[in-house]
């Protein structure tokens, strides 16, 4: 590679990459984008495609929120498939219902739709009997992961926007990215590897207890009443959004959940369900912990998220199509890494299952950041 000089050099062609690479060509500079990869293999489209904006808070609510509008625009520009279908969510216990309506006191009018059973049933295939009834989060989105990204990185190729694949950023030095084919100059460089950030800056990484996420993952057609209109959430996704986090009655559905189901404390299970556009559901989740993601996956995992998925709705005939392992960056009560270890180099991490949902509106800001800085910076 002949040294090549950009305005933005981003380094990981994930969706967090990919997003900021969008929000820099936006203003009108040259970018390029480097992976080691021949092409979006990681998280971004590991996942089950779902903003789940609605159940964020803090900043990584403003994200998701200020994200949509790009989802859907860049849907538009790049041809791939979406749907603002909202999202449901199935209680199958009192206590599951209650936090339900203590978070709809949290939002806005509209934001949170409480269901009684019969509403919930109508609309969402589960047949569960002790479901006592539900909420719709009318503002969430979906993408079919295994096509959005890609056909972003298409698209930000066809605007101009030059990919180096199979190309590994090895070191960075101020204004200037390493790479195995040689440097490239940039005036603002953004890190965005995921949880390989720990392989490129390991003294942040470190400090963070930054680790990898790994999950237990299937696609799969189930023979349902009638098809799964969004995606669904269970009482399980209570404990793991930070938007139910502070609510008072969060802790008493912690406690059933885990005195009911102590074998899934150590696979920290998590159960949803996204519709996929040929029919089929993305089923999931496990978390497991490590620094490096182990190969194996447990045969528990999978039938756990069976047999839950059998009782929820109601069917005995699951027909598996893939299993996979999900690998995201995860980090102890900290939701994303943001850090300028060299002068105007960027590092943006999304330390828990979110990038998807906030990536869009984290780059909007971090591009935002960086470049108003620079212009406060520069001589009169
Ligand atoms: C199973 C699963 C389910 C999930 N579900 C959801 C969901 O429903 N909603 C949601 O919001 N989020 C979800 N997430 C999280 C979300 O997928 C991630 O937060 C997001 O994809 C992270 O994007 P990224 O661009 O940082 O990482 P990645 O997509 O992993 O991209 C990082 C890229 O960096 C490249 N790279 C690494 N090191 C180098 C190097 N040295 N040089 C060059 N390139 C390098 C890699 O090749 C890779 O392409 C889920 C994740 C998983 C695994």
């Amino acid at each position: 590679m002949t040294s090549l000089t950009y305005d933005v050099v981003v380094v990981g062609g994930g969706i967090v990459g990919l997003a900021h690479a969008y929000h820099a060509h936006l203003r009108g500079l040259t970018v390029a984008v480097v992976d080691h990869a021949d092409g979006v293999v990681g998280a971004s489209v590991q996942n089950f495609g779902h903003a789940c904006i609605t159940a964020q808070s803090g900043v990584a609510l403003q994200y998701a929120r200020a994200g949509r509008r790009h989802w859907l625009d860049l849907c538009e520009k790049a041809g791939f498939w979406s749907a603002q279908s909202g999202t449901y969510c199935v209680a199958r216990h009192d206590d599951e219902l209650e936090v339900m309506r203590e978070f709809a006191t949290t939002r806005p009018a509209g934001e949170v739709r409480l269901l009684g059973r019969d509403q919930i049933t109508d609309r969402v295939p589960v047949r569960d009997r002790g479901v006592t009834g539900g909420m719709y989060l009318p503002n969430d989105l979906q993408v079919d992961p295994r096509t959005a990204a890609p056909s972003i990185a298409r698209w930000l190729e066809s605007v101009g926007i030059d990919f180096f694949w199979r190309t590994a950023a090895l070191s960075f030095g101020e204004g200037v990215v390493y790479t195995s084919r040689g440097p490239l100059t940039a005036g603002t460089t953004f890190v965005t590897v995921n949880y390989d950030i720990d392989r490129l800056f390991p003294a942040l990484a470190e400090r963070d207890g930054l680790m990898r996420c790994r999950l237990h993952m299937l696609r799969a057609i189930l023979p349902l009443e009638f098809r799964l209109p969004a995606p669904l959430f269970t009482g399980w996704s209570l404990l793991r959004y930070s938007g139910f986090e502070a609510l008072p009655s969060v802790g008493a559905v912690a406690d059933r959940l885990r005195s009911e189901y102590p074998g899934y404390l150590d696979i920290d299970l998590h159960q949803m369900y996204t519709p996929q556009p040929d029919g089929s559901l993305l089923i999931g989740d496990t978390h497991i912990r490590e620094v490096s993601a182990a190969s194996f996956q447990s045969e528990y995992g999978f039938e756990a998220l069976l047999g839950e998925a059998r009782k929820l709705f109601g069917v005995n005939n699951i027909d598996v199509s893939e299993r996979w392992q999900g690998v995201y960056c995860s980090a102890p009560g900290q939701e994303f890494l943001i850090e300028e270890p060299i002068e105007r180099t960027h590092v943006v991490t999304v330390t828990t299952g979110i990038g998807m949902t906030t990536g869009m509106g984290l780059a909007e800001d971090s591009v935002a950041r960086a470049f108003q800085r620079d212009r406060l910076a520069a001589p009169a």
